[in-house]
């Protein structure tokens, strides 16, 4: 069960929502001055998305790395 409409606010800023769910909260988004608030909030935390981008880069590495 989901706590709230605005769950997905950190998801949404990291980008890993699924596709489907991505579209949902941005639909939300469009109507919510509450998370537009907290969206521009976590987009100001750059270590969080520094930290993401580098677990993306490292499975990158490691699909070209051959074993
Ligand atoms: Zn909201």
């Amino acid at each position: 069960m989901l706590p709230s409409p605005h769950h997905d606010v950190a998801a949404f800023a990291l980008g890993v929502l699924d596709e489907e769910d991505h579209e949902a909260f941005h639909r939300h988004l469009m109507t919510c001055e509450e998370c537009q608030v907290e969206l521009r909030e976590l987009g100001e935390v750059p270590g969080l998305l520094d930290a993401v981008k580098r677990d993306r880069s490292n499975a990158l590495d490691d699909d070209r790395t051959p074993h």
